[in-house]
């Protein structure tokens, strides 16, 4: 779990700062908490007003960002299992949008409508279900592309030819992967 600080005075920020619980928004100079989480590669930071302290269950890591890192994983054993067919890519980039798609974008439409008069966080919300909306179709975008590459090969291709492919595609799949949403 991550551990929250107390801020005396809010500084200037290019980054719009909002309560998590009731999303007033901090303006420069008031007093506010502020945690960082990290989530794999990434991280993400939340902040309250003076009002309300952070709770506990505000402070776990939610659950679509695990199920993310989910999804990165899957893909990095996938990749690092010997031998992989550039068939079977395909499935796992599929099956890793189709993922996306139903244990994270459709969680935080939930989320969304959780917060009737929700303004700023059910609007973060939504947002963030559209970028990783995004993040699906770059993986299915992969999965096309990887396609492409086995029509290229053809029927009888040669071994240089298809290690080449192999390459090609585990760089479309890393990259894909990488455009994980912070
Ligand atoms: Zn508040």
């Amino acid at each position: 779990m991550a551990r929250y600080t107390s801020v005396k005075a809010a500084r200037q920020s290019k980054r719009e700062r909002r309560c998590y619980r009731c999303a007033r928004s901090i303006e420069v100079g008031q007093p506010y908490f502020t945690a960082d989480f990290k989530t794999g590669r990434s991280g993400f930071t939340r902040d309250w007003c003076a009002d309300h302290t952070p709770r506990p269950s505000e402070m776990t890591q939610s659950e679509y960002r695990s199920a993310a890192y989910a999804v990165q994983e899957s893909i990095e054993d996938f990749l690092s299992t010997s031998g992989w067919e550039l068939q079977d890519l395909v499935t796992e980039l599929e099956s890793a949008a189709e993922s996306v798609r139903n244990d994270i974008v459709d969680a935080l439409h939930d989320s969304a409508g959780n917060f009737e008069n929700g303004g700023g966080i059910a609007e973060e919300l939504e947002d963030r279900a559209s970028q990783f909306d995004d993040w699906a179709s770059s993986l299915d975008t992969a999965a096309s592309e990887v396609e492409g590459l086995i029509e290229e090969l053809g029927d009888d291709p040669s071994e240089e030819a298809t290690e080449e492919a192999r390459e090609a595609a585990q760089r479309l799949a890393d990259d894909a992967s990488m455009e994980c949403p912070e």
